[in-house]
């Protein structure tokens, strides 16, 4: 056997244990198969089931708008960008899309990004470096951690929207470099609201960049959508919005708004930017038609039909006596506790013809495991009566509730 073979043996062994121990530990994580498009129900292994964990929140994914715009640009433009945006993949449609966001945000430019994870690796690394200063919510998700590692600043994480805690961290903390601080504007596994408005208000004081990430609030709050800084009302203290298109707007891919100075150093410094290929035509189309949805009148009531299932399901679930976390928007988590329970949970509920997943470390902190409800525009009345009555037995079997 050489060293190879050895070497081989030994790794296959500790990823066999590995997996063993997430097993045993309640983590193990496996895909489900849905058939068919992403709708309010859905074909999941072969039955149909009510989708209660889908981000598509305003039901765009199956749109006709969206799939005819991509099928035009596919027939104009091709599959695929064929290059990145520095060498040959720069596109008209890339620049219309770019425009349009620049104009939804209210900044003076935007740049794409392949997805919200290539996003935040990309510009937190771009922004802070070596003796620069990185101050985090506790919360964030995690391709914000991720980017925070690349980036070699220093991390300064401070406890979930203790704007106090931060104000005292941004004082104790001395640097002759960059500060940024960078929040969730809707934190994705608890759907409360960061503190914009004080946010704001420290940046301004200490001379940091703020960057917020919009990932679950952008298509969906504010009066017009324009998300979690519209609807603080600081939509142009903010320095960096960062957003995405594979959640409200139905589509893939993300982006940063800013100034345009901002955006062209972004360009000459985001890696994930500068090498990789540039997002495909059918993408970039249906992106642009999400947005002429989410800004028509179509977009207001669909807005408005998800904010009514919302206040339904969660004064429902919350009579029942679950505990919905601080969640302000139509991601409602019920707090369960052990990995084990919110599994169980989440197999009982499938039985009831009830799709929700349970989240689990190392998303959420050990022993707040909780079912992540999300709502959706295109839900039912029916379907969330549907929801909570399961919910509620399943919440009562094993002792949640
Ligand atoms: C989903 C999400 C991302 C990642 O976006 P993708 O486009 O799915 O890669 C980033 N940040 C937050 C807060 C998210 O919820």
């Amino acid at each position: 056997m050489g060293l190879y073979g050895r070497w081989r043996i030994g790794l296959a062994k500790t990823i066999a244990e590995d997996l063993r121990n997430l097993q045993e530990e309640g983590l193990y994580r496996q895909m489900r198969l849905v058939a068919g498009s992403q709708g309010g129900r859905v074909v999941l292994d072969g039955r149909e089931v009510l989708l209660l964990c889908s981000n598509n929140y305003l039901g765009l994914a199956n749109h006709p708008a969206l799939q005819v715009a991509s099928i035009l640009a596919i027939e104009r433009y091709g599959a695929s960008s064929g290059a990145s945006r520095l060498v040959s993949g720069n596109m008209e449609l890339h620049q219309e899309l770019e425009a349009r966001i620049a104009a939804f945000k209210g900044t003076e430019r935007a740049l794409l990004f392949s997805s919200g994870y290539a996003a935040n690796t990309g510009i937190i690394p771009a922004l802070v470096g070596k003796g620069d200063l990185l101050f985090s919510d506790r919360l964030n998700h995690a391709s914000i951690v991720d980017g925070a590692s690349l980036s070699r600043a220093r991390l300064v994480r401070y406890p979930h929207n203790d704007l106090a805690a931060l104000r005292r961290l941004l004082l104790e903390t001395k640097t002759t470099g960059r500060r940024l601080i960078v929040t969730d504007g809707v934190f994705s596994m608890d759907g409360d609201l960061a503190k914009l408005a004080e946010l704001v208000a420290l940046k301004r004081e200490f001379g940091a960049l703020l960057m917020v990430d919009d990932a679950h609030g952008s298509g969906v709050l504010g009066a017009t959508g324009r998300g979690s800084a519209e609807q603080c009302g600081v939509m142009a203290a903010i320095d960096i919005h960062m957003g995405t298109f594979g959640k409200a707007f139905g589509s893939f891919g993300a982006y940063a708004a800013a100034s345009a100075e901002l955006i062209d150093y972004l360009i000459n410094r985001a890696r994930s930017f500068i090498f990789s290929t540039a997002l495909p035509p059918a993408v970039l189309a249906a992106s642009i038609a999400a947005i002429d949805l989410v800004e028509a009148s179509e977009g207001q009531e669909l807005r408005e039909r998800l904010a009514g299932n919302t206040l339904l399901f969660r004064t429902a679930v919350q009579s029942a006596g679950f505990d919905t976390m601080g969640s302000a928007t139509q991601i409602v988590p019920l707090f369960v506790g052990p990995a084990e329970t919110v599994m169980e949970c989440s197999r009982l509920l499938l039985a009831e013809g009830v799709f929700v997943q349970g989240i689990r470390p190392p998303t959420v902190p050990a022993g707040s495991c909780r079912l992540r409800c999300t709502l959706m525009a295109t839900h039912t009345e029916a379907d969330l009566l549907q929801a909570v009555a399961a919910i509620t037995t399943v919440g009562r079997k094993l002792g949640v509730i």
